[in-house]
């Protein structure tokens, strides 16, 4: 196991978001060494590169990557070191580690019942479920073209896959299935797209593999319409580049904010980025009114997948789980009756709980 862990705050509310989970890492992961380096606009100013060469070694020699957000105000994006600065930071980052598939685990606290977009009693009957979106194929790196065909500008991205990039991610998405409640759903559009199509023949093909697990196919406008009308039927959804982007984005409203959602990113040899599902939130950066939710769950999915410390993982959700039971909430969160918080209380909060977690799994 390489020695130490890649630390990345990016951007925005990166580094407070990034500081607070480094409180948790200390009581959870007291052992584990953390490095850190720059990236996006940060390392634009320091170095006039968005992901300097410092930081491709940085990551190179690391066991796992937690990274925060990168980007700046949107209407600052013609200033040099916010101009491409995502594409140059994390496009960047997940071809140097090869990265392609991503997962999202969509968690639904009952405490956050009211906060949630779905009324009630459809949150009430959600169950827990994971999208895995392929990351390294379809449109974003198909060719791209924009030239004047009979005196109008036209623009072209062509959505691309082979069968090697979907099987890579079938097999996940189908050994996932089978640890869970063997059910995926496939997501695609194959009614009109070939690369669809060729998704959608690979899939049934790699189901042969995992008869135990049941395959489902749902077409993206469709998928979209069941995440909210009835996300109870969802546990794992598998979908490519472009679909899996906006489901994942859809999904993620769904328990109540972007501030609580963590994902993992893995390359085929298993190592893996953490990061949270949001991004640099300029507008609140440096208030400390960020929720550190998604950051702090992005470790826990690392000590989980990366160093399996299933047991650490588990604390840590049940330390959040009880902060937000006992009525801590940040402001993205926040709803009348409950106790408004800073990022650093929720964190103070939630480590209180970690150590009480602990300590009794210690005395047993
Ligand atoms: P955003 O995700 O930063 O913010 C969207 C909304 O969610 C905002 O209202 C923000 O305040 C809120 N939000 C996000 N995270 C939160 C948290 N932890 N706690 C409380 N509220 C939170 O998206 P945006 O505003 O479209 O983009 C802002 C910048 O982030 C842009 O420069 C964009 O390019 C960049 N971005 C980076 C990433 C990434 O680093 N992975 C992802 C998306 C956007």
């Amino acid at each position: 196991m390489k020695p130490y862990v890649a630390i990345l705050p990016g951007d925005g509310i990166g580094p407070e978001v990034m500081a607070h989970t480094l409180k948790v890492a200390e009581h959870i992961a007291p052992d584990l060494t953390f490095k850190t380096g720059l990236i996006g606009g940060v390392a634009f100013k320091e170095t006039g590169q968005h992901f300097p060469k410092a930081t491709a070694d940085l990551i190179d020699g690391s066991a796992a990557v937690l990274f925060g957000a990168v980007g700046g105000p949107v209407e600052q994006q013609h200033k040099p070191q916010w101009h491409n600065c995502e594409t140059n930071s994390i496009l960047a980052l997940r071809q140097h580690l090869q990265l392609n598939i991503n997962l999202r685990p969509v968690h639904f606290y009952p405490a956050l019942a009211l906060t949630s977009p779905l009324k009630n009693e459809r949150f009430a009957a959600c169950n827990d479920f994971v999208i895995l979106r392929e990351l390294a194929g379809d449109i974003y790196f198909g060719d791209k073209s924009t030239v004047v065909e009979n005196k109008q500008k036209v623009a072209r991205d062509v959505a691309e896959y082979n069968e090697g990039q979907i099987k890579s991610i079938a097999h996940w998405a189908f050994k996932l299935a089978s640890k869970r409640r063997n059910h995926l759903i496939s997501v695609d559009k194959a009614n009109v797209l070939q690369s669809s199509q060729l998704w959608r023949q690979v899939m049934e093909e790699t189901a042969t593999d995992y008869p135990n697990v049941k395959l489902s196919h749902q077409l993206v406008d469709n998928c979209a319409m069941q995440l909210i009308l009835k996300p109870e039927q969802f546990d794992v959804i598998v979908a490519g580049n472009l679909f899996g982007d906006i489901i994942s984005d859809a999904a993620s409203a769904l328990p109540g904010s972007l501030g609580l959602m963590p994902s993992a990113s893995f390359n085929p040899s298993g190592f893996g980025l953490y990061e949270p599902a949001g991004g640099s939130a300029p507008a609140i950066a440096g208030t400390d009114l960020a929720n550190p939710m998604a950051q702090i769950l992005s470790l826990a999915l690392m000590l989980e997948h990366s160093f399996q410390r299933h047991q650490a993982a588990r604390a840590t959700h049940m330390a959040i789980s009880q902060t937000l039971d006992d009525g801590y909430r940040t402001s993205d969160i926040f709803c009348h009756g409950t106790q408004l918080c800073s990022g650093q209380a929720f964190t103070d909060e939630v480590i209180h709980r970690l150590i009480q977690i602990t300590e009794k799994k210690n005395d047993i």
